[in-house]
């Protein structure tokens, strides 16, 4: 994919994995001839489907291995997810759209993905049942570093995470959990859609 290495992304799996699944399935009805184009595209709820260069930083950023337990905040239409799965042991997303989580699921089946747990929810809050985490990705972007995620991060764990809530553009950081605390880098500039917070009084 030329787009993956403009974007800088070499790691052969993460190339690979992606080579390998059609983003068309995850592409509203309307939006199919652009399918395989680098860009963001609209799947309803005011979310979208993150472009192929980003999803590929973001991957890449991780350093996954297939021992690896990965917890993913905002599944969206899956194809994030998707390319995770084959890529480590198991992935636990969460959605705040539950109608956008049930088509992701369904994609989930088609792919005969059998290694991601699913919830509905605020995945700011976590899944502390399941913590600590080798891997956090998050998918929209925050204030700042999500405290909760923090905490459910072993040591030695990264999180990536998109930093600048209600900002136009956002700075994709890597958080690292060491013995002494977290070390912070700053990746790309990158532009997402804000996380919804808890205590948010309207969404559909
Ligand atoms: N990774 C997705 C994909 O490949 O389609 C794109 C994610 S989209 C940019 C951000 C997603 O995060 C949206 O589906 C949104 O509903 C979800 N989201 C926003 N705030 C959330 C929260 N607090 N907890 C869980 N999901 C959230």
């Amino acid at each position: 994919m030329l787009a993956l290495r403009r974007a800088g992304v070499t790691n052969r799996y993460v190339v690979s994995v992606m080579e390998r699944t059609p983003r068309e399935l995850f592409t509203p009805v309307a939006f199919k001839d652009s399918a395989y184009d680098d860009v963001t595209l609209p799947i309803g709820h005011h979310q979208t489907l993150s472009q192929p260069a980003v999803v590929g930083m973001m991957t890449e950023a991780l350093e996954l291995t297939d021992r690896m337990k990965v917890l993913e905040v905002g599944t969206g239409s899956g194809y994030q997810t998707s390319i995770l799965s084959p890529l480590c042991r198991r992935v636990y997303t969460i959605e705040r759209h539950q109608p956008l989580l049930a088509e992701a699921e369904k994609r989930f089946e088609q792919l005969r993905l059998r290694n991601i747990t699913t919830k509905a929810g605020d995945g700011t809050l976590g899944w502390e049942i399941q913590a600590p985490f080798d891997r956090i990705i998050v998918t929209a972007a925050a204030a700042d570093i999500p405290p909760i995620l923090a905490g459910q991060l072993s040591v030695g764990g990264i999180m990536v995470v998109p930093i600048g809530y209600n900002a136009e553009f956002n700075t994709m950081l890597r958080v690292r959990r060491t013995e002494k605390g977290l070390e912070t880098e700053e990746l790309h500039g990158v532009r997402f859609v804000p996380l919804i917070p808890e205590d948010a009084a309207a969404f559909a």
